[in-house]
């Protein structure tokens, strides 16, 4: 890979690391008076944060670069480690940077999360996005632009400025191009997956979470050039889709590990809402409008996001077939709901399938990772020497 292009993948992984957020806060003195905007994953509106005049800031939790001091007395016992760390980052300081925070309805866990946000931190801007829980009814894409309008209204309140429909037009542009060299970069993985390490495109993916999006186009686009043109040799390797990292995402050293295990990854649902559209949001005459029916009609599926005309369990055989998958592997957090009630579906349709599959749980805190490894290495040679 060319040194500019490493260098870059260094200084993502320097942004993705920094707890303190020091990109954002170098963005608000660049940018005096200017807020930014935390949110939640899995799916959130960054075009109409961007629009109204916010730096848009993804919310990962802090990994295991975090003790947890204070969020554990806040919360039971059997919740995932994302909702914790994300808590503690708000009570040790960490989210100062962010004038707000917005939540929304994925699971029981993120659900109060935002209600022990706005209890803990009256004076801080806290909201929660009633995302349409019913896609094929025909009033939902009404029922999300209302609610889109809604958090324009209260974004006016903290940013004074009014969300303008060429504003938003503008910010809808840079997001489908934003996913789209993220599409190509994916592509680009699924068919020469030698050369880019999944481990580097997380990297570029993840620090687009703090910077403006027109940077990151910028950087997504330069990496893009200099991958394609790189020289790399295949080794020997099972080719696997990653399914379950949607919101609490795995660990760096698990995702090394597993490409270090003998796997090439062709495809995976890593800080899957930055992807969230399937094509290009068509902004038109009412962008607000659009971007309620892309949620609804032009998106990928999600363990948090129930949507009965596409059923995902199908879907995701028919992405490992199309891929040419060796295998399947689920890497969930500990404690996510959602995506252990749809393990089991999932399971399933790939024993069905004939598609071999390995569950992983992890924690955001882990120190060790050989117990896993061992359990990679096994399958691997299984599908190897089979
Ligand atoms: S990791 Fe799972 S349980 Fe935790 S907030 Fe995300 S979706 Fe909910």
């Amino acid at each position: 890979m060319p040194a500019a292009t490493e260098n870059l993948i260094e200084r993502c992984r320097e942004i993705v690391e920094d707890l303190q957020m020091g990109e954002v806060r170098r963005w608000k003195e660049q940018n005096p008076g200017a807020a930014a905007i935390g949110y939640f994953p899995v799916y959130a509106p960054m075009e109409l944060i961007h629009a109204s005049g916010f730096l848009p800031v993804g919310l990962n939790g802090a990994g295991d670069r975090l003790d947890l001091q204070y969020a554990d007395a806040r919360f039971g016992s059997f919740i995932c480690s994302i909702v914790k760390t994300t808590l503690e980052m708000g009570l040790t300081g960490y989210l100062d940077p962010l004038d707000g925070l917005l939540f929304s309805g994925i699971c029981d866990s993120a659900r109060n999360l935002a209600f022990v946000f706005q209890r803990n931190f009256p004076q801080k801007y806290v909201d929660f996005l009633h995302l349409p829980q019913n896609p094929s009814s025909s009033a939902s894409a009404g029922f999300l632009k209302a609610e889109y309008l809604r958090l324009a209204a209260q974004l006016e309140k903290l940013g004074g400025r009014k969300l303008a429909d060429d504003a938003l037009r503008a910010s809808i542009a840079a997001y489908n191009e934003n996913r789209a060299l993220l599409g190509d970069l994916y592509a680009l993985r699924a068919s020469n997956p030698h050369q880019v390490r999944t481990s580097d495109l997380y990297l570029l993916q993840r620090a687009g979470n703090f910077l403006p999006v027109e940077t990151h186009n910028e950087w997504l686009s330069r990496a893009l050039a200099d991958i394609a043109d790189r020289q790399a040799k295949p080794r020997d390797s099972v080719r696997i889709v990653i399914e379950g990292s949607f919101c609490e995402q795995p660990p760096l050293d698990l995702i090394r590990l597993v490409e270090d295990a003998g796997c090439y990854v062709l495809d995976d649902d890593f800080l899957l809402g930055r992807r969230w559209f399937t094509e290009d949001v068509p902004a038109g005459d009412d962008p607000l409008g659009a971007l309620a029916e892309s949620y609804l009609d032009r998106s990928v599926y999600s363990s948090v996001r129930h949507d009965f005309r596409h059923r995902r369990h199908k879907l995701l055989v028919e992405k490992a077939r199309r891929l040419g998958a060796d295998a399947v592997l689920f890497l969930i957090a500990k404690f996510c709901e959602p995506a252990y009630f749809d393990y089991v579906l999932f399971k399933r349709e790939l024993e069905a399938a004939q598609i071999p599959h390995l569950l992983l749980e992890f924690e955001e805190k882990a120190f060790t990772f050989d117990r896993l490894r061992i359990e990679v290495e096994t399958f691997v040679e299984s599908l190897l020497f089979d």
